[in-house]
């Protein structure tokens, strides 16, 4: 790779570590808030953690808080604007989201709607004027990475759509990681959503447009999910896995808000959007699908992601280390018990036809590490099932 222009940058400050939540009211402070509105959703919210975390900020007279609970897996732009008229009934001035993918995504577009005058679905295709209201994003999961990325993806329920609106406007403020926030994870989730990371991380570090800088990050990413995956899953309570995980999406996300992804996200966007699956679930199981098709496209990276999963290779031609990549997939997928099949999570296949058509028209199709036809996705897809 010479000569290659690049554009590489991350908006959000970023505090990392073990009880780094307990500081959220310095963060509060750094931002000279007032009006604090916390987004979640109702099951984060019965774990404790967010009466923990009100607690904490009700101990600053000067602060008004208030809840909007209300999110739901895949959020749709009725959450959104239920949220808000929450925010709107408070004047917040900061928003303080606080979950997984869905409750951040949620916080991020009701932030964004704060200081603009037009609905959600209007930034899928248009940018905003004006920046977000201060965002502090508190993941509780480790895969998403929306915390530092500057996408918000909320679901268009009328027209069966997953809108995937990007501004780095949109980027939260201040992502505050603690890795004792994701130890009540059900396994479920452990899964979906390690698996979701390295997803990013294969898609960034493999596809046309990542530079050295991405590069570096996605394949140490997909090196801290091999090692500390299958831990976090066996005892949840693994600090050290935990503490991995989250950083290993954290640096996947860094690494794909600034590269985009492939062909994986370009069928799960729409696919997320006809049928209520858990994204990281539908990712994780197309990827050694994709890997396969992709492997021709550039062999060389395919080798280095089997080794950083850390199979062993001697012996083999590069061909053949490329292809370890995908068995190596296959077999982390399997010790965490991942759905074997789309089908298994309630994918009709005789939608296919017409998510493929929609994924073609997706950002990450020209940027695949091999340019497929319509027919090579639905190929993928029925393989999948
Ligand atoms: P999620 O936020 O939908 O959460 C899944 C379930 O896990 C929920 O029921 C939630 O309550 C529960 N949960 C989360 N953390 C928990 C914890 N610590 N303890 C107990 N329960 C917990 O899941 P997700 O995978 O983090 O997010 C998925 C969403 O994120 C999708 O809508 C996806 O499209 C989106 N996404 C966004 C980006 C981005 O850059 N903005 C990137 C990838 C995916």
């Amino acid at each position: 790779m010479i000569n290659k222009s690049f554009l590489w940058q991350i908006p959000t400050k970023i505090y990392f570590g073990v009880g780094e939540a307990k500081k959220i009211n310095n963060r509060i402070k750094e931002l000279g808030s007032k009006n604090v509105l916390i987004v979640t959703d109702i099951a984060i919210r019965n774990t404790g953690k967010i009466d923990e975390i009100e607690e904490q900020i009700k101990n600053r007279v000067d602060i008004n808080i208030d809840i909007f609970d209300e999110v739901k897996p895949n959020p749709t732009a009725k959450i959104v604007e239920e949220g808000v008229k929450k925010a709107k009934n408070m004047e917040a001035d900061l928003i303080l989201a606080i979950g997984g993918g869905s409750s951040i995504d949620t916080g991020k577009a009701i932030a964004l709607l704060m200081n603009n005058e037009e609905e959600i679905e209007y930034f899928w295709k248009n940018p905003p004027k004006n920046k977000s209201i201060p965002l502090i994003a508190v993941p509780t999961t480790a895969g998403t990475a929306s915390e530092v990325t500057w996408v918000t993806v909320i679901k268009d329920t009328d027209k069966k759509v997953k809108m995937g609106i990007g501004s780095p406007k949109i980027a939260p403020t201040i992502a505050i990681c603690d890795p004792l926030l994701t130890i009540s994870m059900p396994k479920s989730v452990t899964v979906s959503t390690g698996l979701d990371a390295l997803t990013h991380a294969i898609e960034s570090y493999t596809n046309t447009i990542t530079e050295p800088i991405s590069e570096s990050i996605a394949l140490h990413a997909i090196y801290l999910i091999g090692k500390y995956l299958r831990a976090a899953y066996s005892k949840g309570d693994n600090i050290e896995a935990r503490y991995n995980m989250l950083l290993a999406s954290l640096m996947a996300g860094i690494a794909f808000a600034n590269t985009k992804l492939g062909v994986v996200h370009a069928i799960t966007s729409p696919m997320g959007g006809y049928f209520d699956v858990p994204h990281g679930v539908i990712n994780a199981i197309l990827l050694p699908y994709v890997m396969e098709y992709n492997l021709i496209g550039n062999i060389d990276k395919f080798a280095k992601v089997a080794t950083a999963l850390g199979e062993n290779v001697d012996g083999l031609n590069k061909y053949q280390i490329a292809r370890a990549s995908v068995k190596a997939v296959k077999d982390l997928s399997k010790d965490v018990d991942l759905p074997k099949g789309l089908a298994e999570v309630g994918v009709k296949k005789e939608f296919l036809e017409e998510i493929c058509e929609e994924a073609m028209k997706n950002v990450g199709i020209p940027i695949n590490p091999r340019q497929p036809e319509l027919e090579d996705l639905i190929s993928i897809c029925k393989a999948a099932m």
